[in-house]
């Protein structure tokens, strides 16, 4: 367990979740096939991106919910305002964190797999 969510950890910071220190990305929306510094293959199967985007739609689920709680309790917001706002949030945090979402999986299977080279 503790090791997933070290792995995740360091998957989310963009790194290599096997050596902690290859870059995932080799630009802004270029992902490495295999770690640059141990080689540990990051992209293994086609349909890899899919537990990122269940890992994002995840992570994005929590925070809208911790969010509108948060806003619903502290102020007197209209319920369509709710949906304006918290559409925009979602799609800005998805946008802007999938990269980091796609490092989290990539630790996870990293993990769950065993990924060596
Ligand atoms: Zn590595």
């Amino acid at each position: 367990m503790w090791e997933m969510l070290r792995c995740a950890w360091v998957g989310m910071t963009l790194k290599c979740p096997a050596c902690k220190t290859g870059r995932v990305y080799r630009s802004l929306t270029e992902m490495n096939h295999a770690c640059p510094n141990c080689g540990v293959v990051f992209e293994r199967e086609e349909g890899d991106f899919l537990g990122a985007m269940v890992v994002a739609y995840s992570v994005t689920a929590v925070l809208l919910g911790v969010g509108i709680y948060v806003v619903e309790v502290l102020t007197d917001l209209a319920p369509m305002l709710h949906v304006l706002l918290w559409s925009l949030v979602a799609t800005a945090f998805i946008l802007l964190t999938y990269r980091n979402m796609k490092g989290i999986w990539l630790g996870i299977l990293h993990v769950m797999m065993g990924l060596t080279r």
